[in-house]
């Protein structure tokens, strides 16, 4: 486990990863059936392995701040394994519809992304900016954003990236390389001269948050959800008299509840998002984790126990 967010837990080494898998109820503990699952039922396995269910956050639905919450594949083995346990009451039913594929990579990236945006307060028609818009999250949050929240995005990325951020809804797409100043007048010109209702910044980079302040209309949002590694790192340009005088807001955005994972695989079974993703085995698991480092995974890699 490489740890790079630098999370104060103690991990071992022997730890098996993996937080977004689908599978298939083989056996069923004492109890678990008032749950509503059966065996043979589709179901899935989130970041969020089970939470207290019973505190303030909880309650109101902030299941990313429950001081209980266990992880998968970080408190408890995770989902790179063929059998895995987990609590029955945090389990989420995979529509029947929808493929194993598309289904796991939105338990985690896909429920993520529309927990971001339901947070966004934005308005169909509103201009939003996504920083990492061809990412694993980004390109979902850049079809859920124009396609289920009525959004006009602007997607930044990687060159490379364009083809897959204008497949997912973004109506301009610009080049993360070019000159940052030549990216604000862009974003400025085709947000009605003002700037972006809302940014999203899903690359897990210190520039993209630090660009995408710049990006912000008077009264506009940005929402964090990328987690830069490395040494914690201000935002450069978040000035208090900036934030002020625009009514700028920065919110923090983690996973999503229950709700929003049915609400996500809802839409996916519905054709509305889905996943660009490869299939690939167990053992390329090392190499799919360097692919993602190095920015050579367009989507996700969805891999496959039971081949
Ligand atoms: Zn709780």
């Amino acid at each position: 486990m490489k740890n790079s967010w630098n999370l104060p837990v103690l991990v071992p080494d022997t730890q098996v990863g993996g937080h977004e898998g689908v599978g298939t109820i083989v056996q069923m503990g004492d109890g678990s059936d008032m749950y509503g699952f059966g065996m043979g039922d589709r179901v899935g396995v989130k970041w969020l392995r089970e939470t207290c269910g019973t505190c303030a956050y909880c309650l109101a639905g902030d299941d990313g701040l429950c001081a209980k919450q266990s992880a998968s594949g970080l408190f408890q083995p995770g989902t790179f394994q063929q059998y895995v346990t987990a609590p029955a009451r945090y389990l989420t039913p995979i529509p029947a519809k929808l493929s194993s594929e598309v289904a796991a990579p939105m338990l985690c990236a896909g429920m993520t992304s529309y927990a971001a945006l339901r947070k966004s307060n934005a308005k169909p028609g509103n201009w939003m900016v996504v920083l990492g818009a061809g990412g694993g999250v980004g390109h979902l949050v850049t079809q859920l954003a124009a396609k289920a929240f009525g959004q006009r995005v602007i997607g930044i990325d990687q060159a490379s990236k364009e083809k897959l951020v204008k497949e997912s809804g973004a109506e301009v797409f610009l080049d993360v390389a070019t000159q940052s100043g030549d990216v604000l007048a862009e974003v400025t010109r085709h947000s009605e001269g003002l700037g972006a209702h809302t940014v999203i910044v899903c690359a897990a980079s210190n520039a993209a948050y630090s660009q995408g302040v710049g990006f912000l209309r008077p009264g506009g949002t940005l929402i964090g959800v990328g987690m830069p590694g490395g040494d914690p790192t201000p935002i450069a340009t978040a000035m208090p008299s900036l934030i002020v005088q625009k009514q700028l807001k920065i919110v923090g955005s983690i996973l999503g509840n229950r709700q929003d994972a049915i609400d996500v695989l809802e839409l996916a079974a519905r054709g509305v998002v889905t996943v660009h993703y490869e299939i690939r085995g167990l053992g390329s698991l090392t190499q799919t984790f360097e692919d993602l480092e190095s920015g050579a995974l367009t989507g996700r890699a969805v891999l496959d126990l039971c081949g």
